[in-house]
């Protein structure tokens, strides 16, 4: 059987090789981008071969799978950090700041609405990613890119920190296109300080960095395939 903690460990360090290199490559610092390892459906023993290999950022797409997961995880290490990068139900906002210290999938007023109300009340503030929807694909998450400007001043509006902007590109698309657009909302809406972008995936992290990316979120290309759950019968 082969040693899941080394493959981890080997994708790990080409994958940050490779980060630098395409850093360096479009004249960036060569730690320009911080590595999101996308763990969602790996098991725990994954997360912890890259906690081992000194990873400590981690993307979770859905509240329930990284509750039963994380918290073991971050009483070994107090300094994981865990975003969450899919998409929020409105009814999992008081787990989701318990458990998460990004938030990189803001889409909605209504979400929007709650992140700032519950917080409160709980006084936690996880940094806000605003998710744009650039392909404009009707089945997935995320502001249309002519209502960005005025949902990030909603949301800002709102006592939300906004940190940065997210999305993921159409599969079929070249992703470079979505790269530019994202950016560019991100310039247009800077106050003060730069929003961060989050863009980038397995096949497309390089081409991100050398279009400003400053979050790129990795699955496969650090833990191998997802193992594929058995369809219910
Ligand atoms: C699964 C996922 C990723 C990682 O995808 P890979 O192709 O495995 O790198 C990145 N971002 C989001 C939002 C995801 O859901």
């Amino acid at each position: 059987m082969a040693n899941i903690g080394a493959d981890i460990g080997a994708n790990l360090a080409e994958v940050r090789r490779r980060m630098a290199a395409a850093a360096e490559d479009a004249g960036r610092d060569p730690q320009a981008a911080d590595l999101v390892a996308v763990s969602k459906v790996q098991p725990a023993e994954a997360v912890r071969a890259a906690l081992a290999a000194g990873q400590r950022l981690f993307g979770e797409n859905r509240v329930q799978e990284a509750k039963t997961k994380f918290p073991p995880l971050r009483e070994d290490y107090p300094d994981l950090r865990l975003h969450l990068i899919g998409p929020l139900q409105t009814n999992k906002v008081k787990d989701a700041l318990a458990l998460f210290d990004v938030i990189e999938t803001v889409d909605r007023p209504k979400l929007a609405r709650a992140l700032a109300q519950e917080g409160e009340k709980r006084d936690l503030h996880p940094d806000c990613f605003i998710q744009v929807n650039t392909g404009e694909e009707p089945q997935k998450a995320g502001v249309p890119p002519a209502e960005a400007d005025a949902f990030i001043a909603e949301c800002r509006g709102l006592g939300l920190r906004v940190a940065g902007l997210m999305c993921i590109p159409p599969v079929d698309e070249e992703p470079a296109l979505h790269f530019a657009l994202l950016r560019e909302i991100a310039l247009r809406n800077r106050d003060g300080a730069p929003l961060a972008l989050s863009m980038g995936m397995s096949a497309d992290y390089e081409t991100a960095i050398r279009f400003g990316a400053d979050l790129v979120r990795v699955g496969t290309g650090v833990f191998g395939p997802r193992p594929v759950k058995a369809a219910p019968a």
